[in-house]
């Protein structure tokens, strides 16, 4: 078996035993396979081991690799987004999720070129809920509002929300992020914002994507378990 496959079911394995320690089905948790850097072959060997969403953080990789895999696959823009570069991403039918909306002009921009593209784009509002400098983000109090300015755009459609925390040995210590987002989450469904669903919680990456499922993520986000140490 390919080392990528043999990664790929360990994920999984952890993915259900972290949904089964938190009374989760596993079923309601989408693993997206997170490709920057990542040449073409190891891609198709992760789709080919049955992956069927990937994700990446720069829209030129996002161009570079879209053409060349499989037509079964959905991608998902997850690093933080340019607005010159937003027009890209319409272009590309099957990238039909954003996680990282994170201003109000970042959500104009998607709206416009959606619009002009004539489509509804999915959008997830990234939140920094670490309050992380080097993260980008709303901040956890600004979400409410923002949430309702957004609801206003008829070609972008809000399903969730996202966030990154910091990289920590133990990472029980960014449990608490996590629990926080969960929270917001759910106040965010409590009010009720026509318009907006709250639907995905991701959140989760390679060092601690167990943690984040015990707390409620729909959406892990892993690179480095499946494929591999990353090599700038
Ligand atoms: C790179 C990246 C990941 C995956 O990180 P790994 O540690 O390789 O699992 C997840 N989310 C975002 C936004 C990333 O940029």
């Amino acid at each position: 078996m390919s080392e990528i496959k043999e990664n790929l079911q360990q994920v999984q394995k952890r993915i259900e035993a972290a949904a089964t320690r938190a009374g989760r089905d596993s079923d309601e948790i989408k693993l997206v396979a997170v490709t920057k850097t990542r040449g073409i072959e190891e891609i198709k060997e992760a789709v080919e081991a049955g992956i069927v969403d990937l994700g990446e953080s720069r829209v030129q990789e996002l161009r570079d690799k879209y053409d060349n895999i499989s037509q079964k696959i959905n991608w998902h823009m997850i690093g933080h987004l340019q607005r010159n570069k937003v027009k890209y991403i319409m272009r590309m039918e099957r990238c039909n999720l954003i996680h990282s909306m994170d201003s109000m002009r970042l959500a104009k921009k998607i709206n416009k070129r959606a619009g002009m593209a004539d489509r509804v784009m999915n959008v997830l509002v990234q939140i920094n809920v670490a309050g992380d400098e080097n993260k980008f983000g709303l901040k956890p109090e600004e979400t409410i509002q923002y949430l309702k300015d957004v609801s206003e755009f008829e070609n972008l459609q809000v399903k969730g929300l996202m966030t990154m925390v910091p990289y920590v040995e133990d990472t029980e210590e960014v449990r608490p992020y996590f629990r926080q987002l969960k929270e917001l989450f759910e106040e965010a469904k409590r009010a009720e914002i026509p318009n907006i669903e709250m639907q995905e919680l991701s959140m989760g990456i390679t060092n601690d994507f167990e943690v984040a499922i015990e707390e409620g993520a729909t959406i892990v986000r892993v690179g480095s378990a499946i494929f591999g140490p990353r090599e700038y």
